[in-house]
């Protein structure tokens, strides 16, 4: 079996982050973190948190770093991920976060962070067109629907658009990106740990660049 990874994934909203770290989890054997999807999960069950952490998300603005890490930290605390890792998507948004982050892993840290990089424009498109299954999270685009009628091909749920998939949030989320969340690109830069991987073309081919990049961070260790 391949060794497990401490991974952390990053890249603007429709990067292909989310079909990247599903492969990636089924790859390496850990489990997918993503903050975006335990939010979902949470504000569906309704009981957790109260209707601003919705109105937030919706509108596209970051929820508090003390509420996201928490949250993590109490993920990456379960058995799974002690034993082999993780695949960390949605999360660090923030340095404060990635900060918070090191601290938990300390004395050790993540293997990588790789950044999958896409052009903005290409990105919006992406966005515009994504649809996911309300119950798994799998995602699709209206070029790429399920084989029948909008359920989903994995686990019969209904296949939607994301209430923040609109023109407005999306506008709204690549703002934010590049304001809060591409400054850790230099972050882990200077920490020696990003690998920057090109976003554009096949699942597969993007897969690939990935793994090699992972491989050869772990190889210069
Ligand atoms: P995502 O599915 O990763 O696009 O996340 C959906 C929404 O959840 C974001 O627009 C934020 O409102 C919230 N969120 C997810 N991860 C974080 C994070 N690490 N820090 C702050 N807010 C987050």
């Amino acid at each position: 079996m391949v060794p497990g990874v401490r991974l952390v994934v990053l890249g603007k909203q429709g990067a292909g982050k989310g079909t990247q770290c599903v492969r990636l989890s089924h790859h390496y054997v850990v489990p997918h973190v993503s903050t975006g999807d335990m939010l979902r999960a949470a504000v569906k069950t309704g009981d957790e948190y109260d209707s601003k952490v919705k109105e937030n998300m919706d509108s596209g603005e970051l929820l508090s770093d003390d509420l996201i890490m928490e949250m993590v930290a109490e993920r990456l605390a379960e058995p799974d991920a002690r034993a082999r890792g993780f695949i960390l998507d949605g999360c660090p948004r923030t340095t404060h976060q990635a900060e918070a982050l090191a601290a938990l892993m300390a004395p050790t840290d993540v293997d990588v962070a790789v950044d999958i990089e896409v052009p903005t424009i290409q990105a919006m498109r992406r966005l515009a067109s994504r649809r996911v299954c309300i119950d798994c999270g799998a995602n699709y685009s209206v070029t790429l629907p399920p084989k029948v009628n909008w359920t989903c091909d994995v686990c019969g749920g209904e296949v939607i658009q994301r209430e923040d998939d609109t023109e407005d949030s999306i506008t709204r989320r690549l703002e934010l990106y590049e304001r809060q969340t591409a400054p850790l690109i230099d972050w882990y830069t200077k920490r020696g740990q990003l690998a920057k991987v090109n976003g554009i073309g096949s699942p597969d081919a993007v897969l690939r660049r990935v793994i090699r990049a992972v491989e050869e961070r772990r190889s210069h260790r």
